[in-house]
């Protein structure tokens, strides 16, 4: 094998911590799950019904990812910069074509994450029947905690999920109340891809999202899993 010549230096291997380890979680692709709490897809005025819906999905690419406790830019483009309180799951293990029995076990942890939108840019794009990369995938959008080894926690059927802006609570819910709970998403999201170690899955948020400005301060928590934290800039 030669070692190839690059035009310039490849950009660095977006990564999170592993808590109690030294090691750091390589990160691959983000996949991000649409309107999978009830009272979330009503505030979207998208109410979902499960018995004659399926799941869907979009993506980050993995260059926005940003470490909880940063300070990001208010971003260009738009005037209506949300918050969104999502769990995050990691996968370190392939997965494809998986049973919802078969799925846990490529879970290697979990995280507490927040996926920021450009919520006018979302929606333009949406009622516009186009792609929503505008609005999602855009740089520093990806913020995530410190990934927990799954452990002794196994597979996360509820738990707290709440987000506060400037110690005011916005978001409170349970992770109960996810739609389609991990196992579920797990197996769906494989009938389309191979899923691979280093695969972060956001798997939604619940009711209560809304805009920040310059200077706010986002604190997230899920229980058992951790926190996420987020100061939003000037822009620039
Ligand atoms: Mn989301």
């Amino acid at each position: 094998m030669t070692t190839p010549t690059y035009l310039f230096s490849p950009p660095a291997t977006p990564s999170l911590p592993v808590l109690g380890t030294g090691a750091r979680f390589p990160v691959n692709r983000i996949f991000c799950v649409g309107r999978n709490y009830h009272a979330h897809a009503v505030e979207m005025g998208r109410p979902v019904d499960k018995a004659t819906m399926k799941p869907f999905y979009f993506t980050k690419s993995p260059s926005t990812l940003v470490e909880s406790g940063a300070s990001v830019p208010y971003p260009t483009g738009t005037a209506n910069y949300h918050y969104e309180m999502e769990l995050v799951v990691a996968i370190g293990a392939q997965g494809f074509r998986l049973t919802e029995a078969d799925a846990p076990r490529i879970i290697c942890g979990y995280a507490a994450g927040l996926d920021m939108t450009r919520r006018d840019l979302q929606l333009v794009a949406r009622d516009q029947g186009r792609p929503w990369d505008l609005g999602k995938d855009f740089e520093k959008s990806a913020v995530c905690s410190p990934i927990l080894p799954i452990g002794d926690l196994g597979l996360l059927t509820s738990g707290a999920i709440t987000l506060q802006v400037n110690g005011e609570t916005k978001q409170s819910a349970d992770l109960a109340q996810l739609i389609w709970n991990i196992p579920e998403l797990l197996a769906d999201l494989s009938q389309y891809y191979h899923l691979e170690p280093g695969d972060l899955i956001y798997t939604g948020t619940p009711e209560g999202v809304g805009p920040v400005q310059p200077g706010d301060r986002i604190s997230g928590h899920i229980d058992r899993v951790g926190d996420v934290s987020l100061t939003i800039g000037q822009p620039e």
